[in-house]
């Protein structure tokens, strides 16, 4: 896979190709190209501008862009939370699509961050069996990783993202100038996830956020603009490759999930912002292929020293280890009760695992708990 300096200069564009399905995902700063960015990629005139309370400042603009240019807007803003990907609020999104007559050509825009995008997505997924998807991401995560790729969902009492779909957009418009409204902690919550692309597929990338710590933390425009489409062009290279998740190539998009989720399940949600759940879960993971003998100490200690350097936690709470276990037993990515972890080899590579003796992931926990915490 090839990658740019931050600082070389590198095309700011990046095309998802699948086939009947591809699309473009412009990177910019300045909304100058967004209409005809729409316009050629919609037949109709009629679009449904969904945000939320706190992304409806950088939606507004754009429903007015598309206003002036002939389009019928209905804008919809939700409250800002992950309580918003439910059945509930998408029956919400349905009523004032209905009420608004939206036919088939209807365009969705979703503007915000991983919540409104996948609800609004899969609104727009099943909504007279499909209708077009434009993504409008405003978070760092959003930018770097939900808003490409297709998977769209709602949340479930028995656990998260269990009702969904696989529904690519028409494009993606990132404008990197909405980072700076994003409060720091959401920021470098969505940097765990940049991180992540290094470790799992790119050691240059990796090398580049070790270099260049204070240009991200301080949002660099031109810095941030070159990182964000670079991820983007990562992802979509393992999009490309197993467009559903049937390969288990795209399974390595979860490094760092499986402990991840456990701590957001056990720690309750809101306690750690997903991003700080999957830089604490990495090192965890790291740990874990030490134990096998897959990776080296000083590879583990590279990745904490950079999630580190971005402010972000690095080891589990005070967290009950046996609750820890029983949440990754009940995740969605375990098989059968078999534990799946994604492991790093060195930087740049990982691979699937699904025989991961429990004891394994007891010890690392009991490790990264100090030990007068750790119980269970
Ligand atoms: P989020 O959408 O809740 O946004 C975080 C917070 O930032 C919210 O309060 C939001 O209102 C606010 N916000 C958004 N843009 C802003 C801006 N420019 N300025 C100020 N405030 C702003 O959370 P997120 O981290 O973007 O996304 C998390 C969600 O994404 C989770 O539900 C997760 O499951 C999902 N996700 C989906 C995929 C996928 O492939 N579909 C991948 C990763 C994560």
């Amino acid at each position: 896979m090839r990658s740019e300096s931050l600082h070389r200069c590198a095309t700011m564009d990046v095309h998802v190709n699948l086939g009947p399905r591809s699309y473009d995902i412009a990177v910019r700063s300045g909304a100058a190209e967004f209409v005809p960015f729409v316009r050629q990629r919609t037949k109709g005139r009629r679009a449904f501008v969904v945000t939320d309370h706190n992304a409806r400042r950088h939606a507004e603009p754009l429903a007015a862009l598309l206003t002036a240019d002939g389009f019928h807007i209905d804008l919809v803003a939700l409250p800002p939370g992950e309580d918003q990907k439910s059945l509930e609020s998408a029956s919400c999104l349905y009523d004032a699509f209905a009420a608004g007559r939206a036919d088939r050509t209807a365009l969705v825009v979703a503007v915000g961050g991983g919540v409104i995008g996948d609800l609004a997505g899969f609104v727009a997924a099943t909504w007279c069996r499909g209708v077009p998807l434009l993504m409008v991401p405003t978070t760092l995560l959003a930018m770097v990783d939900s808003s490409v790729g297709g998977k769209v969902g709602v949340n479930h009492a028995a656990g998260k993202n269990l009702i969904g779909a696989f529904h690519q957009p028409v494009g993606v418009w990132i404008d990197t100038a909405y980072l700076d409204t994003l409060p720091p902690r959401e920021y470098r919550s969505g940097l765990a996830e940049v991180v992540k692309y290094g470790v799992i597929l790119d050691p240059e990338l990796f090398i580049d956020l070790e270099n260049h710590v204070d240009e991200i933390l301080g949002r660099d425009p031109a810095v941030v603009r070159r990182l964000v489409a670079r991820c983007c062009r990562l992802k979509a290279d393992v999009v490309e490759r197993d467009e559903r998740e049937e390969t288990g190539l795209r399974a390595i998009l979860n490094y760092g999930h499986t402990f991840a989720h456990a701590f957001e399940a056990v720690g309750g949600y809101g306690s750690w912002l997903h991003g700080e759940a999957v830089a604490a879960g990495m090192v965890c993971a790291s740990k874990l292929a030490e134990r096998r003998q897959l990776v080296d100490h000083a590879t583990t200690e590279r990745q904490r020293e950079l999630l580190e350097a971005f402010q972000l936690p690095t080891a589990p709470k005070r967290w009950d280890v046996g609750r820890l276990l029983d949440a990754m037993r009940g995740d969605k990515k375990a098989v059968a009760g078999r534990l799946r972890f994604v492991l790093p080899k060195r930087l740049g590579e990982v691979a699937l695992f699904d025989d991961v003796p429990e004891e394994h992931v007891r010890a690392v926990l009991e490790e990264m708990i100090p030990p007068t915490q750790a119980s269970g």
